[in-house]
């Protein structure tokens, strides 16, 4: 993937008013950083993250949603949840989405860290 060409397709995307394309784009581009791809070397990692939540946030409702990957507000757990569902099972709690964290689409408190914080 080009990430330059995939960011410049976003944004003429969001020009249009193409919603579904530009919500896919965005997803791709965090999908191609959260795997350590690199950035567009005219972007700063903070104001592509910016703008990719901005576009995930304006384009809700439209196109796929994104793939469920979770990451603790705390520390560093989420790895290898696969759903909503399976975190809430294994004790998470106040899993949102978190359209800008580069690393994962939801953030939420691991059991751990929820013990942790009620004492
Ligand atoms: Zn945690």
């Amino acid at each position: 993937m080009d990430p330059n060409q995939t960011f410049l397709d976003m944004f003429a995307a969001m020009k249009d008013k193409d919603f579904e394309t530009a919500r896919e784009l965005a997803l791709a581009l965090k999908g191609w950083f959260a795997n350590g791809g690199f950035y567009p070397h005219q972007y700063t990692p903070e104001a592509m993250h910016c703008y990719i939540a901005s576009v995930l946030r304006r384009t809700f409702g439209h196109g796929p949603d994104p793939v469920f990957s979770l990451v603790c507000r705390y520390c560093d757990a989420g790895e290898g949840i696969a759903t909503e569902e399976d975190a809430i099972g294994e004790g998470w709690s106040e899993i949102e989405p978190a359209f800008a964290l580069p690393q994962a689409n939801y953030c939420g408190v691991c059991p751990d860290c929820r013990i942790t914080a009620d004492n």
